[in-house]
């Protein structure tokens, strides 16, 4: 049974980025004690809590260490050990438990929890070998993208292979070494939504409205809510959420990341155990956040019913952009802006965010697209 924890109580974080800053953000804001666990000193997170273990996110005693030192233990990233969150559990409360760790650790997994549960997946093949692929692409027919099962996120461990006799074999060697792939059919996409749902330990959910996303390369780019789709998709979107929270016995925030196809098809694509960055809008644009609703959900408290203050679009900073940016911070009141005060600057890597409200997300969107910032 989990306790409820009030203002006051400490609150141990595994890992320290942008997920884990904005999460003590919100915990700090309510009053909470928060620490840190992360490799890099300083990182985003201890810059904003209490105190930080510096770490390796597999160092045991440093877990424990952390354990002991919090009422309540969380995590930013879904690829924490689910032996670790059990050996850890001996010391303090993890309400968030192992199931939606190992369900979404494993791609293979994911799609047969989504399936079981009654949703739609898209066409694939799990592959072990060269043979194996061959097969796959015979069966699901070009163009298919070829993922490795673990560990990949902003399209890395993917390869998109348009014309099979064009394909590099050494690439997709690569991805098998490092074990099991799937073979996936490739989409003819429509939109790109996003839905994130958070629960408490009582099962109570918040749900927030759905919101759409432009990927670039992979990466998120461009999110806006509320999203523009039918009555009938929204509608299962939220029919989707309500039930994988359920079946995963979520508690903390989760998002669910959905493909509409061009024939206004729905597929659930895969699902992240935590805030998501597509639900950073959340922050400005809702009455609370999915960070707040993360922290109310770990510490048990009665969830809100989410409502939509104003439509907003969230725009991403990535390395080449985060200098421009700023510079044009100065001409800009209407942005929100967000620098997770990463100290390596890095192409592609994912520095900040600025969101905008705005009753026009037309001309919003259209204001984004002529600022050549986002060119690069
Ligand atoms: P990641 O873990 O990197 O987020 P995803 O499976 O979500 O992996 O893929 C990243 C992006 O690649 C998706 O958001 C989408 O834009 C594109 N993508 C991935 N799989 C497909 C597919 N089967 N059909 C069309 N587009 C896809
Ligand atoms: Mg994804």
């Amino acid at each position: 049974m989990n306790k409820t924890l009030l203002p006051g109580a400490t609150i141990g974080i595994i890992g320290g980025g942008q997920l884990g800053q904005m999460m003590s953000f919100s915990a700090k804001e309510m009053g909470y004690k928060v620490i840190i666990l992360d490799p890099t000193e300083n990182c985003p997170a201890a810059q904003v809590s209490d105190g930080q273990i510096v770490a390796e996110y597999d160092d045991l005693d440093k877990l424990i260490e952390l354990a002991k030192a919090c009422d309540v233990l969380t995590y930013e990233f879904e690829n924490v050990d689910a032996k670790t969150i059990n050996e850890v559990k001996k010391y303090t409360q993890v309400p968030q438990g192992t199931k939606a760790l190992s369900v979404t650790q494993n791609r293979i997994l994911e799609k047969d929890f989504i399936e079981e549960s009654g949703f739609k997946v898209v066409p694939h093949v799990v592959i072990e070998n060269i043979f194996e692929y061959h097969r796959a692409v015979e069966k699901l027919g070009a163009p298919v993208i070829v993922k490795t099962i673990r560990g990949g996120y902003d399209g890395k461990g993917q390869i998109l292979i348009n014309d099979p006799e064009k394909a590099c074999f050494a690439d997709i060697e690569k991805l098998l070494v490092q074990g099991t792939c799937i073979v996936e059919k490739k989409i003819d996409l429509k939109k790109e939504v996003s839905v994130v749902v958070a629960a408490n330990s009582d099962g109570e959910t918040s749900i927030f409205p759905v919101i759409e996303n432009v990927h670039r390369h992979n990466i998120l780019h461009l999110s806006t809510c509320p999203a523009v789709i039918s009555q009938n998709s929204e509608k299962h979107i939220y029919e989707v959420g309500e039930k994988l929270a359920k079946n995963l016995e979520l508690v903390g925030t989760m998002c669910i990341e959905f493909f509409i196809s061009t024939d206004d098809q729905v597929y659930v694509n895969e699902i992240a155990p935590r805030p998501h960055n597509s639900g950073h809008l959340t922050i400005e644009a809702c009455n609370i956040s999915q960070f707040d609703a993360h922290i109310r959900g770990v510490c048990n408290l009665q969830m809100p019913k989410i409502e939509l203050l104003k439509p907003a679009a969230m725009i991403n900073l990535l390395g080449q952009h985060l200098d421009n940016a700023k510079k044009d911070l100065v001409n800009h009141p209407e942005w929100h802006f967000h620098d997770y005060g990463k100290d390596e600057i890095k192409q592609n890597r994912k520095m900040g965010h600025i969101t905008i409200l705005s009753d026009d997300l037309e001309k919003t969107k259209q204001a984004i697209e002529n600022n050549s910032i986002w060119d690069v």
